[in-house]
């Protein structure tokens, strides 16, 4: 089997890496450049949209902001999963506030704003505090403003007002602000039979609007909740492939927050920490196989790391820790790879997550010190 990914970065290289043993090819897309590269090395190996789809026996895609017209191409070729609606609504709040309406899951009360006149608007509908976020465009928390206070008004309106005029189709989406004890993310797999396997929940921490810690809980109620809600986003967009739906915890109760139509970083835990890792279930679903087990093997968190391109040696001497690296350059605040870390018995992932904190810079990992000083003031 031949898989072509729409994107050439670190979700292709691990889609590449757990495709290896099935014998599932990858090669990557690299839309910018329009150039088709190894999803390891980056070497390239071919150039051209249709030459890629030619040889290609299925095609899905890392991101979801992708071109409508390449969307389009992949989807005529007919060998594309999920879908090209799938891509749009991760890629647009508009479609994806839609979507999550369509499939009647709990989101926040929202208001789309493209004039002056619209913003007047969703203050009274959605109410202060407000979050905004541009529609198209945004991730990492980038694209977004927050609304405290009527006297914030026209400057944030200046900032959207030039956001909206930059690209076209760009709209702002007014959000209720949501108070909310924690966030949490669900990925699951739905195959081409319709089979759905999910994993078990992630608590996620974010530093700076980016993840930066993440661990898979246990919590049966909650499970619940956002199993429900999976498989209800999932069956409206009659989804093949892997998806992630991103939570507010607001005291038992979870919203949806947004949705990502691909592998995502709050299940890179599953490399270590389940039967079968998320890639490997993306890749069985696209390629028609059957789903492997999602079962929790031993408790695991995931550390990003952002911004660095080195850790101290004596992580990998550690026990529990395994460090994936991506291959990029170092920019600030860029992912830069994960480290994954586990406990076997009860007590030993957050023993081994302060231990963590003794070897790894607070400036750079601020959240794995926060957690070790949490555990601390426990004691
Ligand atoms: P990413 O794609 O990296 O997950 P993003 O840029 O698409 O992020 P969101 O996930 O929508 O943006 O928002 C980033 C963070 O901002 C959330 O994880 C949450 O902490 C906070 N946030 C977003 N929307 C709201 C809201 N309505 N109320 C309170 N906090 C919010
Ligand atoms: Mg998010």
């Amino acid at each position: 089997m031949h898989v072509l990914v729409l994107g050439a970065g670190q979700l292709a290289r691990m889609m590449s890496l757990a495709g290896a043993p099935l014998n599932i090819e990858i090669s990557a897309y690299d839309v910018g450049s329009e150039t088709i590269v190894h999803p390891l090395t980056q070497t390239v190996l071919g150039k051209g949209l249709e030459n890629a789809i030619a040889k290609a026996d299925v095609i899905t895609a890392e991101f979801e902001h992708i071109p409508h017209d390449i969307l389009a191409i992949c989807e005529q070729s007919g060998k594309f999963l999920p879908s090209a609606q799938a891509i749009k609504a991760g890629g647009d709040r508009r479609i994806e506030k839609t979507l999550l309406d369509d499939a009647g899951v709990r989101n926040a009360k929202y208001y789309v704003i493209q004039t002056r006149e619209d913003f007047d608007l969703a203050i009274e509908h959605v109410g202060i505090p407000m979050v905004l976020k541009s529609a198209l465009g945004g991730y990492d928390g980038k694209g977004q403003w927050r609304l405290k206070q009527l006297d914030q008004v026209e400057a944030i309106w200046a900032e959207m007002a030039a956001c909206i005029a930059e690209t076209e189709t760009q709209a702002i989406v007014a959000e209720e602000f949501v108070p909310f004890s924690r966030e949490v993310s669900l990925v699951g797999a739905r195959g081409k039979d319709g089979s759905v396997a999910v994993y078990p929940l992630a608590e996620n921490v974010h530093t700076d609007g980016v993840l930066s810690l993440s661990t898979a809980i246990s919590d049966i109620e909650l499970q619940q909740q956002a199993n429900e809600m999976f498989t209800a986003v999932a069956e409206t967009l009659d989804y093949v492939g892997v998806l992630a739906l991103e939570f507010f915890d607001v005291d038992g109760a979870l919203l949806v927050n947004e949705i990502a139509p691909r592998v995502h970083n709050s299940g890179h835990w599953t490399q270590q920490g389940a039967e079968t890792c998320q890639f490997e279930n993306h890749l069985r679903a696209v390629c028609g196989l059957p789903l492997g087990s999602t079962k929790l093997i031993r408790e695991t968190s995931m550390i990003n790391i952002l911004g660095e391109d080195s850790v101290p040696n004596s992580v990998l001497e550690m026990a529990g820790c395994h460090i994936h690296w991506y291959g990029k350059e170092k920019r600030p605040g860029r992912k830069m790879g994960h480290i994954n870390v586990c406990g076997d018995y009860s007590g030993e992932l957050q023993r081994n997550l302060c231990a963590l904190a003794d070897v790894l810079d607070e400036q750079a990992f601020p959240a794995v010190h926060q957690f070790a000083a949490s555990v601390l003031s426990d004691q």
